[in-house]
């Protein structure tokens, strides 16, 4: 394939940057970029300060960042917002690592499998994350999951999961899947059967691929809704309470917490 151009793009609608993180690529230590933009509006969102408006952060300021990192680090990833929505943008400054030397991580919630497939196509990317808010197989409950209603919310929730399942079937298929998670908050995915219908809906694709499902904590306080901000998280406990009818499922299966990190879950172990 041709050496990506990208004369005409050369600007990343930026939201903000972690110079080194060992969580979000775990077993790596990692530069984080947070671009800017979402089609998405979960009630939930702990980034919500970036999911519009504009901030255009010249490639040369990126470069910098990855440079001031770069003997600590081997991965960069994108995140956000929903780091493939800005097509043009993320094809270049994938390039951009690559040609640094680096591993590309993608976090994403699988809206864009078009990009997606390119991304893996050129071979720009070595590790994707994938958010799985709701069961497959349940659009009305994913759509609560992602802020539907909401007026700016234009992508209808079927539509959303296959989106999904199809951005899972890409990332399995290049073999650059690395985690499928939900992140867990009072009110929202906090039952032992929602996590087991997502775990089912999305197990042949753990099967295959053989990467974990990650059960992670969301953080209330660090949300926008006036309402859930005033609870607490989820204690470690609940979730792996939360978690364990789905071993039975026969996939591997972790609990990621701020106090002990990622760790698997077993019945020995609960
Ligand atoms: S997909 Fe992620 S960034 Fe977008 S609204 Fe939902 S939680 Fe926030």
């Amino acid at each position: 394939m041709d050496p990506l151009t990208c004369n005409d793009c050369t600007t990343v609608n930026f939201g903000d940057s972690i110079p080194l993180s060992t969580l979000d690529w775990p077993g790596r230590a990692s530069v984080v970029f947070f671009l800017r933009g979402c089609p998405y509006r979960c009630p939930y969102c702990q980034n919500y300060s970036i999911l519009s408006g504009s901030d255009p952060v010249d490639f040369s300021r990126i470069e910098q960042l990855i440079e001031s990192s770069r003997l600590f680090v081997s991965t960069v990833i994108f995140s956000g917002g929903e780091p493939l929505q800005q097509k043009d943008a993320i094809l270049a400054l994938c390039s951009l690592v690559k040609d640094l030397g680096l591993d590309v991580g993608i976090h994403t919630n699988g809206a864009y499998p078009d990009v997606l497939e390119e991304l893996c196509k050129r071979k720009l990317v070595d590790g994707v994350f994938i958010d799985v808010k709701a069961p497959l197989n349940d659009p009305e409950s994913y759509g609560r999951m992602i802020g539907s209603e909401k007026p700016s919310v234009t992508i209808l929730p079927d539509e959303v999961t296959e989106k999904v399942r199809e951005s899972i079937e890409i990332a399995v298929k290049y073999g650059v899947l690395e985690e499928l998670r939900t992140t867990v908050l009072p009110q929202h995915m906090d039952s032992p059967e929602e996590i087991r219908s997502i775990v089912y809906s999305i197990a042949p694709f753990l099967e295959i691929s053989k990467v974990p499902y990650v059960v992670q904590q969301g953080l209330p306080g660090n949300t926008g809704d006036r309402i859930l901000k005033e609870l607490s998280p989820l204690s470690r406990e609940s979730l792996l309470m939360l978690s364990k009818p789905s071993l039975d499922v026969g996939v591997e299966i972790y609990v990621r917490t701020r106090e002990k990190g990622s760790e698997r879950i077993s019945f020995e172990t609960i």
